[in-house]
Parts: C-alpha cells; structure tokens; sequence
C-alpha cells in the first residue's frame, strides 16, 4: 500500500504547443468518463489516499471543465483534487463564465507565459494569437479582482525582450492595477528545464556571457545555475545514481492509457505500462521495481557515466543540476534497444 498516491489524466490535452513544454507533444484526446472512473476506483486497492486529476497538461481546458472538475471530486478518494496558480488562457478568451467560476477557489494569483512581443510569443506557445489572448487574459483577471503574474522563459533568441516586457508592464499599469487590489505584481525570468520540447532550445540555451544583460531581479533562480562543463567537471567521477519511487507518488495517464511518473517528459522509456494491456498491479510493481528503461538506468548508470557519455566538459550553458542530470538521462534511454 502507498502512503496517498494522485493520479493526472491526460483528458482532452492542451491548445498550446509550447517550445519549453517540459511534457512534450502529444496528441488532444478525450478519455471516456467511464474509463476514468474505472482506473480510478481500480486505484483504491493500493492507498486509501487517492487524488483524482483530470487534466495533465491545460487545466479546464476541455467545454465540459465544470463537469471534469466535479469528477475529480467524486473520484477522489479521502483527498480533494488540487487548484493551482494556473488557468486555461484559452478558455478565459472564449468562456463569459470562466473566470467567475474560478472565484470559488482559495487561489487569487494565476501565473501566465510570455515570451516577449507578439511574433515570440506567438511563436514560442505555438499557436497564432496567443499573445492577444495573454494580454486579454491579464486584463480580464485584474477586472474581476484576481492577480496575473507573468513569467518569461528565456533563450539566447528570446533574452533581448525582456525590456520589451517591462514596457508592457508599465504600459499595461499591471504594478498600480495590482497595488489597487492589495496585491504586488510579480513577473520574472527563468530558463525552465531541459527536457520535452524544451530539449530543442539546448542550441539557443542562455551561456554565462548572457548573465550581465539581464537583471538579478527579475532572473529567478540564477544563483542556483551552474555551467554545463561544470557539473561534468563535478561528477566526472561520481558514482552517485538516483532513485524516484515513493510512498506518495504522482502518476500521469497518457489519453492513450500509458502510465508515467510525474519526474520529467512523458517519453516512451519512462512509460510503467499500459492500462488497455497491462493491469494495474503490473504496472505499480513495474514503478516499484524500477523496472521502465529510465527508472532502470536511472538507478543503475552513474552520473560519471551520464556526464562522460553526453556532457560536453567545454559548454558554458547553464542549467540546474539535477534538472541537466535528467537531461543527460533521457539522452541515455533514448539511445536504448526498445526506447521507442
Ligand atoms: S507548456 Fe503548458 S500550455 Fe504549453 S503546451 Fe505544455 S502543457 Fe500546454
């Protein structure tokens, strides 16, 4: 039995497709209310703290969020379902009775992307418009007496629009408009971690020649970053290894019924089985066990021999630690006889 164990369907997907989309691309499709209910109770034989979610990627982004979000209620099982600082800026643009229904929850701020302009951030979240619909979605919030909060992911093709961003602030009066509700408006940097889509911008990644031009008080986390050579300089020698299963863990079910652990992308390597052909026992012994390609590699190849076989001793790109240790191992499986 597991201490409480939250289960995320990846029911309905996202509008978005994210250049830093730490999840990856997948495809938008609805799992059957029956089939969720189903995995949900099946659940139960393992804790007696079941959280039921049903979105993994766009909160409410689905027409029938309302009916999801009281499903996840009933499907839950001696726990709530979670509300965090996120929001679907999707449906704000398009549903007159979103936002009102968002007052119900204890939560006032909602964080949203930017990526600079309109041609970044467009190209950035993938989709024609979205920054109309980010500016509009900002200003809907603060009419109804909710705080947004922006941040930035930064590239080296993105970082000299972060000024750009502060006018906008500025020009949007988003400081005073926040004041006026008792609130501080909160925007900054960061450079997000390196797997999904994010893997694509290592050759765009922000090196340490970077870090003059943009300001400490908005760059999040920066005293926390290390160079790539760095790390490959610290455990070149290391026998250190990790290991993710838990007592409490978190898992994702692909709309294809493929189960993850909540740790990184949902590639093939991390998938614990799958739920049309697999049962559910399999499954949790696979977790268990350590038994998926990554989790495998995750215990057993060194970090001396993830750095010595993908790091690059010379690279000046900068990262956080373990978030560039689970880049070096996703290099790793992918390499793999039945990665894919
Ligand atoms: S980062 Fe979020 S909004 Fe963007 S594609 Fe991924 S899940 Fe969707």
């Amino acid at each position: 039995m597991f201490e409480n164990i939250t289960i995320a369907f990846d029911n309905a997907g996202c509008p978005n497709r994210c250049k830093h989309c730490w999840l990856g691309v997948h495809p938008n499709k609805n799992i059957p209310i029956k089939t969720m209910t189903e995995i949900s109770h099946d659940f139960r034989r393992f804790s007696e703290h079941v959280r039921v979610d049903t979105w993994v990627r766009e909160p409410d982004y689905p027409d029938n969020y309302k009916e999801l979000w009281n499903l996840s209620n009933d499907l839950s099982y001696n726990l709530k379902p979670t509300r965090f600082e996120l929001c679907s800026f999707y449906r704000i643009n398009r549903d007159e009775t979103y936002i009102e229904w968002l007052k119900q929850f204890e939560v006032d701020t909602y964080q949203l992307t930017i990526f600079g302009g309109k041609r970044k951030t467009d190209y950035y979240v993938g989709r024609k418009g979205a920054f109309e619909e980010i500016m509009n979605a900002t200003n809907l919030l603060l009419d109804n007496g909710l705080i947004p909060r922006w941040q930035m992911f930064l590239t080296k093709d993105n970082i000299d629009e972060v000024d750009d961003v502060l006018n906008l602030i500025s020009d949007m009066n988003l400081r005073e408009r926040c004041s006026n509700l008792g609130k501080t408006f909160e925007f900054f940097v960061h450079v997000g971690s390196i797997d999904g889509e994010n893997t694509n911008q290592y050759d765009q990644w922000i090196t340490k020649s970077d870090l003059p031009s943009i300001s400490k008080e908005y760059f999040k986390g920066q005293e926390e970053l290390i160079t790539e050579k760095d790390i490959c300089d610290k455990y070149k020698d290391s026998d250190k290894t990790n290991n993710i299963v838990s007592n409490e863990p978190v898992f994702y079910i692909s709309s294809d019924l493929d189960v993850f652990p909540n740790y990184t992308e949902m590639s093939p390597w991390w998938s614990l089985g799958n739920l049309k052909t697999d049962s559910l026992d399999e499954v949790l012994n696979n977790y268990r066990g350590n038994k998926s390609i990554a989790q495998k590699a995750m215990t057993n190849v060194t970090y001396s021999e993830l750095v010595n076989k993908h790091g690059n001793f010379n690279s000046e790109k900068l990262f956080h630690e373990e978030d560039f240790i689970t880049y070096l191992l996703n290099r790793y499986c992918e390499e793999q006889p039945n990665s894919n």
